[in-house]
């Protein structure tokens, strides 16, 4: 198989697909579960995976250490929400501990940040993506089924308090935030040095039909933004900052950046793979491709056996997604993925 062949040759320096992008970020959706129940990502009556079928902390940390072997070199946690998991502090310890790790990131709803934020540095976390996508307590109520946008708000000043480099992000969905929502969050970069970005809603399982039917398209959310804050000039000449295009309102210290998945797909630079809380590796955020880790880890499987297992997996990812085609994955929803 080719991609034995390019091991043998003693190339293997790092983790390649078949189209010679190099595969060295990792996000670990550490369980399914959340404390929220945003519309956008899980229907309201989710039910969650029993916790023997979920990944333990060993598991993980003997994981971790495998992908780093294979030159993986950024790895970011996230869920369902990734605060609640029991062992989570310890888990980002482990990881953070680990040979070979660079970056430790985390994508988070924000919630538990105010009481977790500063033994979280301690523990080796240095960025968090907070998820806030509006800044209207009702509005923000209605789009997360129960939650407090408040609570948020003291994550975020808790996070930056205690030195963890913070970004927002919104999912925009059409008559619940894509109007003045948009503009407020816009808005913050005038005043403070953050990057703010607006997600594309992206379609998944049971919930597809409501998210194909609120997309709202970046195209329409510049023109939005532009209307009521004026010019939005391009930032590092449109050269993606992770999978974000990112953009600046005149004098601000901040930016504004959108990952726009669905209208202007960015599979050429992609470079992650992703671990369930159920131990697949799924190969595309939006493909239902994945590859059973589980079985073999529970299974005995040596150290060697399984980085076989998941370099073959890395060179079959797919090119990308399929949503022009109308192609869908149905296996799960994104609280299941970890986005
Ligand atoms: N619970 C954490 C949070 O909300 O940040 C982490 C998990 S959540 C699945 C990861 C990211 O995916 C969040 O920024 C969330 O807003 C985003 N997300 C959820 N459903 C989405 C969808 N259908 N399309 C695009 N982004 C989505
Ligand atoms: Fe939970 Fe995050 Fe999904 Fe909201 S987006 S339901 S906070 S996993």
């Amino acid at each position: 198989m080719a991609w034995a062949m390019i091991k043998n040759e003693g190339k293997l320096t790092m983790s390649r697909d078949r189209f010679g992008r190099n595969i060295n970020y990792l996000r670990i959706s550490l369980t399914d579960k959340c404390n929220l129940r945003c519309v956008y990502c899980m229907p309201e009556a989710m039910t969650f995976r029993p916790r023997h079928e979920l990944l333990q902390k060993e598991e993980f940390a003997r994981l971790v250490r495998i992908f780093a072997e294979l030159g993986f070199t950024k790895f970011r946690l996230t869920g369902g929400e990734p605060t609640i998991h029991p062992d989570f502090m310890e888990i980002v310890r482990q990881i953070a501990a680990t040979p070979g790790v660079e970056k430790v990131a985390m994508t988070t709803n924000g919630l538990r940040l105010e009481e977790q934020a500063r033994e979280l540095v301690a523990a080796g976390m240095r960025r968090v993506n907070v998820s806030i996508d509006t800044l209207d307590p009702e509005k923000f109520h209605k789009l997360t089924r129960w939650g407090k946008v408040e609570d948020v708000w003291r994550g975020i000043h808790a996070a930056e308090a205690a030195g963890l480099e913070v970004k927002l992000n919104a999912v925009v969905v059409r008559n619940y935030n894509d109007k003045e929502d948009v503009v407020d969050l816009a808005r913050l970069t005038l005043y403070q040095p953050w990057q703010v970005r607006f997600i594309e809603m992206m379609p998944f399982g049971d919930v597809a039909d409501f998210q194909q039917a609120g997309i709202v398209p970046e195209e329409e959310l510049r023109q939005t933004i532009a209307a009521a804050l004026g010019p939005l000039g391009v930032v590092d000449n449109g050269r993606l900052d992770g999978e974000a295009r990112l953009y600046k309102l005149a004098d601000a210290p901040g930016t504004i950046g959108f990952i726009s998945s669905v209208t202007q797909p960015f599979c050429a630079d992609c470079n992650r793979a992703r671990l369930t809380a159920d131990g697949r590796l799924r190969l595309c955020l939006l493909r239902e491709k994945e590859v059973n880790l589980m079985d073999p880890l529970r299974g005995g499987a040596t150290d060697e056996e399984l980085k076989e297992i998941i370099e073959e997996g890395i060179w079959h990812k797919p090119w990308g997604h399929q949503l022009d085609q109308h192609i869908i994955p149905l296996n799960r929803v994104m609280s299941e993925i970890g986005g």
